[in-house]
C-alpha cells in the first residue's frame, strides 16, 4: 500500500493480535466437521464480520449446509487492474473430525491456554482463514480511513483486486466448494495467482528454519480392485481363496515404488543442500541415483520419522491400501474380495500411467484374478517456480525471518489448488507461521491436540500482509 508504516513490515498492535486470535477462536467453535460439513455456519459468521467492515461478501450454498464465501476489494486498476490480474486469498472452512478423548482441550472449544489457540482447524486451516480475513479487514479499513466505500471504491494504494474465498468441502475433495464455484462462477475466482494452505510453515532441520512454499501438489487416483477366486467349503482349503489372493496383491502393492524426482523436488534439494549439516549433504545429493530401498534407509537415518515418510512420499507415486473386504462366514472359502487403494500421483503421472503401474506391481500372474475399476481421480497441480509470485514469497520470508530458508515444495496431498488449476490460476501454498521446532506443526494437522501458538500468528499476519502488499501495489 501507499504510505507503508512500520507495522506493515514489523508486526501488528497487541489489539489487532487479540482481534485475530478471537476471530480464530470463534471459527474453531463453529463446528464445521466434514462429513457432514455444515460450513454454512462459518460462512454466515464471516459474512457478518466482513459486512461489519463495509464489504459485500457473497455466500453460496449449493447443497444444504455446504456454504462458501467470496468477497472482493478493488484495486485502482492500471496495468495490473484487469479482472484476471487479481490476487486470490484462498482457504477452506471445513475441518476433519476430532475425537475429544485424545485431546487435552475441547477440540471445538477454541481455548486459549499456555500461549496456544487449541482446537480442530487451528492449523488446517482456520488460522489462515483468520489471517486472510484480517488482511481483508486491513484493506477495508484503509478505504474507510480515506473516506471511500470499501465495497465499491478502489482501496488506496492497491493496484490489483484482492479476492477472499473460503470454501466448503475441501477435506472431502472440494466438490461442493471450490469445484462448484469454479464450475458455476469461474469469474469470481479468476486471478493472477492464489495463496492457499499448507506451505509457508517453518520446519526446523539441523538447526535451520526452512519455509517450504508449496508450488505443486500430487494428484490422486482411487481404484477398486475386484479379486476373483472360487467359493468353497472351509473344511478343504483351496488355492483360489480370494482373500489369500488379495493378501498377495496387497503385499506387492505395499512395496515402495520407484523414485522419480520432479522439478520442485530437485530445486528443493538443490537449495536446501548448502544449509544442511555437512554429514547429510552427500547422502541427500545421492538420492537421485540411489536404489529405492537405500533411499528410504538414508531418509530414516537423516530425518525424524515423520519427515522421512513425507519425503519418501513426494519422490514417488504412492499406493496406500485403504479398504479390504472379503468373506461371508468362517466356514466358507471366499470367492470374491475387494481392495480399495489410494494412489497419489506426481506431476507428470497420468491416471492411465498410474493404473499401468498398479498392474505392473501386481504382476501378470496375479492380475489374471483382478479387475481394476477407477473410482475417482484428479490430476496434480503445479504453479511456476520461475514466477514473480514465487520470488516475491521467498523475498518476504527472508525479510521477516533473515535466518529462514525458503524452499519450493511439492505437497503429498491434494488441496483446492487442483480446482483453481482448471481455470488457469497458479496456486501457492503459503500460510506463513513461524513455529518452534518442538511444535511439529505438520503432525498436528488432522491429529490430536491441534493448536497454533499466538507467537506463530504474530509472525504470520505481517508476512501474509507484506506478500499481499508487494504483489498488489
Ligand atoms: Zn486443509
Amino acid at each position: 500500500m501507499a504510505g507503508e508504516t512500520e507495522s506493515d513490515r514489523d508486526g501488528m498492535s497487541e489489539a489487532e493480535l487479540s482481534e485475530l486470535v478471537e476471530l480464530l477462536r470463534s471459527l474453531i467453535r463453529i463446528k464445521s466437521v466434514n462429513p457432514p460439513g455444515d460450513e454454512i455456519l462459518a460462512a454466515r459468521y464471516l459474512e457478518r464480520v466482513l459486512t461489519d467492515e463495509g464489504l459485500q461478501p457473497t455466500v453460496v450454498e449449493p447443497a444444504p449446509g455446504r456454504g462458501s464465501i467470496v468477497a472482493r476489494v478493488h484495486g485502482e486498476g492500471g496495468s495490473r487492474g484487469g479482472a484476471g490480474d487479481a490476487l486470490l486469498l484462498l482457504s477452506h472452512l471445513d475441518v476433519v473430525p476430532a475425537d475429544a478423548a485424545g485431546w487435552t482441550h475441547d477440540p471445538f472449544g477454541g481455548d486459549l491456554a499456555d500461549g496456544y489457540v487449541w482446537g480442530r482447524g487451528a492449523v488446517d486451516m482456520k488460522g489462515m482463514v483468520a489471517m486472510e480475513v484480517q488482511v481483508m479487514r486491513r484493506l477495508a479499513r484503509a478505504a474507510r480511513a480515506a473516506g471511500r466505500n470499501p465495497a465499491t471504491d478502489p482501496i488506496p494504494g492497491l493496484a490489483r483486486d484482492v479476492i477472499f474465498c473460503s470454501t466448503a468441502d475441501e477435506e472431502a475433495g472440494g466438490w461442493q466448494g471450490a469445484n462448484w464455484i469454479v464450475n458455476e462462477h469461474p469469474d469470481w475466482l479468476r486471478a493472477a495467482a492464489a495463496l492457499n494452505e499448507a506451505g509457508g510453515i517453518s520446519t526446523t532441520y539441523g538447526g535451520i528454519r526452512f519455509y517450504p512454499i508449496q508450488v505443486a501438489e500430487k494428484g490422486f487416483a482411487v481404484y477398486r480392485l475386484r479379486v476373483k477366486g472360487r467359493w468353497g467349503h472351509g473344511s478343504v482349503p483351496t488355492d483360489d481363496n480370494a482373500a489369500v489372493i488379495a493378501a498377495r496383491v496387497i503385499t506387492r502393492l505395499a512395496e515402495p515404488g520407484p523414485v522419480r524426482l520432479t522439478d520442485p523436488i530437485r530445486l528443493m534439494m538443490e537449495r536446501a543442500l548448502p544449509h544442511v549439516p555437512s554429514g547429510a549433504r552427500d547422502a541427500i545429493a545421492g538420492i537421485a541415483t540411489a536404489e529405492p530401498a537405500a533411499i528410504d534407509a538414508t531418509l530414516r537415518r537423516l530425518c525424524d520419522p515423520a519427515l522421512a515418510l513425507t519425503i519418501s512420499a513426494i519422490i514417488r507415486d504412492t499406493v496406500s491400501i485403504g479398504i479390504v473386504t472379503a468373506g461371508l462366514k468362517y466356514n466358507i472359502i471366499p470367492g470374491a474380495a475387494e481392495i480399495v487403494i489410494d494412489c497419489r500421483t506426481l506431476p507428470g503421472t497420468t491416471e492411465e500411467a498410474m493404473r499401468a503401474e498398479v498392474r505392473r506391481r501386481v504382476g501378470d500372474e496375479l492380475m489374471a484374478h483382478v479387475e481394476i475399476e477407477l473410482e475417482q481421480a484428479a490430476p496434480s497441480a503445479q504453479a511456476p517456480i520461475e514466477s514473480d509470485m514465487y520470488r516475491l514469497l521467498e523475498d518476504v520470508v527472508k525479510a521477516h525471518d533473515p535466518h529462514g530458508v525458503p524452499l519450493p515444495f511439492l505437497a503429498p496431498f491434494a488441496t483446492d489448488a487442483k480446482h483453481l488449476a482448471r481455470i488457469g490460476v497458479p496456486t501457492y501454498g503459503f500460510s506463513p507461521l513461524r513455529v518452534r521446532p518442538e511444535d511439529g506443526l505438520l503432525n498436528l494437522m488432522h491429529g490430536d491436540d491441534e493448536r497454533v501458538s499466538v507467537e506463530a500468528l504474530r509472525f504470520g499476519l505481517p508476512v501474509l500482509w507484506d506478500a499481499v502488499r508487494r504483489f498488489c501495489s
